[in-house]
């Protein structure tokens, strides 16, 4: 842990996934574990009751939020808050993975993930649909000063260029 707000953060989450008792209900309710069964909502629980540690692999990374697993835990675990607590602190301790710094470094340089296709726009235009406004990046980049999004990015970036030196 980094300093006093992360192991804050930690004891929280610690607190909160104390009442598990390991029955994997969670996991075979989870629609991702059906498909990727190294990510285990049941196992993430564990890595911080038993190891006390965030765990390093990086699976909750696919968590979906679907919430499934909160709404079937007997012991009402709330799962998904969990795993997104363990990605907030990995990603303030310039852990969070490639593919997600890559995609906000694209959503900052182009205000959206994803841009709107030819396609969509002509179906949109022969329902009779607005034209969507179009994505700024100046008004990402406000969100992200604001929510402290942009400093969590940055410590991802020197992490990654840590680990290419
Ligand atoms: S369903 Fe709840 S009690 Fe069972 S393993 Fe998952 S978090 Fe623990
Ligand atoms: S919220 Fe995440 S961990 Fe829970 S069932 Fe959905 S995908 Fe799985």
């Amino acid at each position: 842990m980094a300093d006093n707000s992360f192991n804050q953060e930690f004891e929280e989450l610690r607190k909160a996934a104390r009442p598990c008792f390991q029955c994997g209900i969670c996991a075979s309710s989870c629609p991702v574990f059906r498909v990727t069964p190294q990510m285990n909502p049941r196992i993430s629980v564990d890595s911080i009751i038993t190891d006390g540690e965030i765990p390093s692999e990086g699976t909750e990374w696919l968590c979906a939020y679907c919430l499934m697993c909160e709404e079937r835990c007997p012991m009402g675990v709330s799962l998904a808050d969990i795993l997104m607590g363990i990605k907030n602190i990995s990603s303030k301790e310039g852990k969070a993975p490639a593919d997600f710094i890559e995609a906000a470094e694209a959503l900052l340089a182009r205000g959206c993930l994803s841009p709107q296709s030819n396609r969509s726009d002509k179906k949109r235009s022969e329902l009779g649909l607005p034209d969507l406004p179009q994505p700024d990046p100046e008004q990402v980049k406000v969100i992200f000063k604001a929510t402290g999004a942009y400093d969590v990015l940055e410590t991802n970036r020197a992490s990654v260029k840590e680990e290419a030196e």
